[in-house]
């Protein structure tokens, strides 16, 4: 199937259905996520920039970023509700933080069913 955002021929399973439309992961990220009004450039540049200071894992993260990795970490994977509930955070808020620990690569949403969950990255756990 292809995405019919970026046009990127993704397997059925990994498509994410949005108003009757089919898309990849990140397109469907960013249609959901709320207009970036909160410095998208700092999101963008955020792997840039941990690479040219050497982070890893959860360093150089704001700690509330560090408590959202955590709490996936702990729980393998949540919805974005129970997350935000759980750290007491607006959903924006919390999105735009979930898109900060996407772009560093430490996050990632995960469709199982029809329902999506926020869960940690594999490559992180090391
Ligand atoms: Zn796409």
């Amino acid at each position: 199937m292809f995405c019919e955002k970026c046009g990127a021929d993704i397997p059925e399973e990994e498509i994410f259905n949005h108003g009757g439309k089919n898309y990849c992961e990140d397109c469907y990220i960013e249609i959901i996520s709320v207009p970036q009004a909160c410095d998208p450039m700092a999101v963008r540049s955020a792997r840039l920039t941990r690479e040219r200071l050497g982070h890893q894992g959860t360093e150089g993260l704001l700690p509330i970023q560090k408590k959202v990795y955590n709490y996936l970490r702990e729980h393998g994977k949540a919805t974005r509700e129970q997350v935000a509930a759980e750290l007491g955070l607006e959903p924006k808020e919390l999105e735009k933080h979930f898109s900060v620990l996407r772009h560093c690569e430490l996050a990632k949403g995960l469709k199982e069913g029809n329902r999506i969950y926020l869960t940690v990255m594999d490559a992180a756990s090391k």
